[in-house]
């Protein structure tokens, strides 16, 4: 047998049989890749991949949601390359380095007010399993063990891990693995597709937070945390709601004694139009919630109503926290639950662990990341972008076959009115003979681009979506 030799060129179809043969790919049929083939990549750029054969491809999801400025960003490359050169690891139980803790003072300046203990893993569903596990052992050392039941959200993702996955309610990543889980209960979504005709998504989420607090006033006794994604379920297909539902689900688990997690690991550091999308619950419910507003048009990050933001008990952060460089996470925390793990005994810390906990070249990245935000005043640069794209895509919004056209901040969804038969692989491989990489979730297609895409770029995007729209439709 030859080896190949590093150096040697590659070309896209030796790839990729080498990759089939040796790689298993997440989230597939394997199978399916005899005849929708995977796609070697050889270099990012900006908004850009190109594979061996130079061709290129619009990165219009992010590379799954992860990658905010783009593939390649020097300002990131020369953080980590710095930090190279320093110290690449150390173990986090018994030592600390500048970068985890700059990066953990950094983030409690930015999130909501009194999150002030930061804890790290290396991916979003050890965050989602690092809160549960949190929430549940403060109340086993607040003399509350019964406390150790979870609620989610209908067709939530927390993740795919087994512990993860008692809170997702996706039956494609379940359904396999439900004898292996402590299953949890699920409440009504306020995803606004779901509200009665004529009904707004303001009084739809309030209905909803009307069906949390029923159950939570059945259920209060075992139930230790509340677990959403606030503002925009991703994996269930973008589904957007009304932040009135954030102060509500605040407000209840606060009269229920029931711990709040937001998972921010999608919608966190600035993809909803703020920092986090906590940041947006309003300051009070309105006296008077207008009956016939504010769906797909609902400007998330616009002006007008008085915002003052919830502080969940536990934020989960990861995807873009690093711009998309290397896996980290964290779940940030109040002081008060800090307190009920603080004492002499071991068993009453909190007992966990992964072996690359708060890697330094990760921390680097993430401090590389809050610094573009800074120096390019990226969420008003943002907002410009957003309305850019909301103009020019009206055709697009306005397309017979295009229902529930929808918007926060820098994610953009609507479904496709199609009989194609599996249509998000006809829509992928179509895209991507169009320049762009478009992933769809069942008929949903949504953009979810890097930060830095240009106009002309966000007019590609577009023109090409429209016309591959014209053609499964
Ligand atoms: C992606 C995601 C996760 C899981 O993160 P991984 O790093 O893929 O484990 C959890 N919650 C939400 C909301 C996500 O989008």
């Amino acid at each position: 047998m030859i080896l190949r030799m590093s150096n040697q060129p590659e070309n896209n179809a030796n790839l990729l049989v080498r990759s089939l043969s040796a790689v298993w790919h997440p989230c597939s049929q394997m199978k399916h890749y005899e005849n929708f083939p995977l796609l070697p990549i050889a270099r990012g750029s900006g908004v850009w991949l190109y594979d061996y054969d130079k061709k290129r491809y619009l990165d219009a999801v992010s590379s799954w949601w992860v990658n905010l400025f783009g593939h390649c960003d020097p300002r990131i490359s020369a953080a980590i390359t710095d930090q190279l050169g320093k110290l690449e690891h150390v173990m986090l139980a018994g030592f600390t380095h500048e970068p985890v803790v700059q990066l953990s003072e950094r983030l409690r300046e930015l999130a909501p007010k009194g999150l002030g203990h930061c804890f790290y893993a290396s991916d979003g569903a050890s965050a989602t399993e690092i809160a549960l596990k949190m929430s549940a052992h403060y109340w086993r050392n607040s003399g509350k063990p019964e406390k150790m039941q979870f609620i989610s959200l209908e067709n939530s993702y927390h993740g795919e891990t087994l512990g993860a996955l008692s809170v997702t309610d996706v039956a494609l990543f379940r359904d396999a693995y439900g004898a292996l889980i402590r299953q949890q209960s699920a409440v009504p979504s306020p995803d606004w597709r779901k509200a009665a005709a004529g009904e707004s998504a303001e009084v739809y989420a309030l209905r909803c937070a009307d069906a949390l607090e029923q159950h939570l006033q059945r259920h209060h006794a075992q139930l230790a945390a509340f677990i959403i994604e606030p503002l925009v379920q991703g994996a269930a297909g973008m589904a957007m709601y009304h932040p009135v539902y954030l102060l509500r689900a605040r407000q209840l688990c606060d009269e229920y004694g029931v711990h709040l997690i937001a998972d921010e690991i999608a919608v966190g550091m600035g993809r909803t139009g703020t920092m986090f999308a906590c940041e947006q619950a309003p300051a009070t419910l309105s006296p008077d919630p207008s009956p016939a507003s504010g769906r797909g048009e609902h400007d998330s990050a616009g002006e007008g109503i008085k915002k003052n933001g919830i502080t969940p008990d536990f934020l989960c952060l990861s995807k873009g926290i690093t711009g998309g460089y290397l896996p980290l996470s964290v779940v940030m925390t109040r002081d008060e639950i800090y307190q009920a793990f603080y004492g002499d005994e071991m068993t009453s810390g909190f007992l966990h662990s992964h072996s690359y906990t708060g890697n330094p070249l990760a921390c680097r990245a993430a401090l590389a990341t809050l610094d573009i935000f800074a120096q390019d005043n990226v969420l008003a640069m943002n907002r410009n972008k957003a309305a850019y794209m909301n103009e020019i895509a009206t055709p697009l919004r306005e397309h017979r076959s295009v229902r529930n056209w929808r918007n926060t901040g820098m994610i953009w969804a609507f479904e496709v009115e199609t009989s194609q038969h599996d249509f998000a692989r006809r829509c992928f491989a179509l895209a991507l003979g169009n320049e762009l990489l478009l992933r769809p979730i069942g008929n949903t297609i949504y953009f979810m681009p890097p930060y830095i895409i240009s106009e002309l770029e966000m007019d590609l995007l577009v023109s090409r979506t429209l016309r591959i729209v014209n053609q499964l439709s």
